[in-house]
């Protein structure tokens, strides 16, 4: 299979279906009629998220990358058109293109027979941070997230590891 690149890419979100406790996980990624649908687990995205944020706070903490405020409009609801590629996300990689200044998010399919790259989306850092926030929100869907540090509040409170673990909190 000839790997698929979508980008730079005018959608790039995280999508939740289901019911609560029950719920799949996808990254939608596109641009004009191209679209990809990446099934991953929910540790998948949130180790995504976090992946993304590192690579931000790491690029911006060198000389000559200025910070950039996010752009959310790759959030926007996607055309409902058919994907163009759709596959479960073995391997998940983060990539950084100095020279376009843009991010590249490197999907392998899993169970693949090889570690080959099957899907590569290309996104500006402004859309890497609001994709970033976006995963966050849907995996806490339905519960409140702590200020501190963006991780789900549960109804019995909320150890947070921004305090030491000392500190509930209570939203
Ligand atoms: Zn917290």
């Amino acid at each position: 299979m000839k790997p698929y690149v979508f980008g730079p890419v005018t959608w790039l979100t995280a999508v939740a279906q289901g019911q609560p406790g029950q719920r799949t996980f996808y990254v939608q990624a596109g641009k004009d009629d191209l679209m990809g649908r990446f099934w991953l687990e929910k540790e998948q995205l949130l180790a995504l998220a976090t992946g993304i944020d590192r690579l931000l706070a790491a690029l911006e903490a060198k000389r000559g990358i200025v910070p950039v405020r996010e752009d959310a409009s790759c959030l926007n609801p996607a055309p409902d058109v058919p994907p163009t590629a759709e596959f479960k996300i073995g391997q998940l990689s983060l990539a950084y293109d100095e020279g376009q200044d843009m991010v590249a998010l490197l999907l392998g399919e899993l169970d693949a027979p090889d570690d080959e790259t099957a899907a590569t989306c290309w996104a500006s850092r402004a859309q890497m941070r609001a994709f970033s926030r976006r995963i966050v929100e849907v995996c806490a869907a339905g519960r409140p997230v702590c200020p501190l540090c963006s991780g789900p509040v549960n109804p019995e409170g909320h150890i947070c590891p921004r305090s030491n673990g000392h500190r509930e909190i209570q939203v």
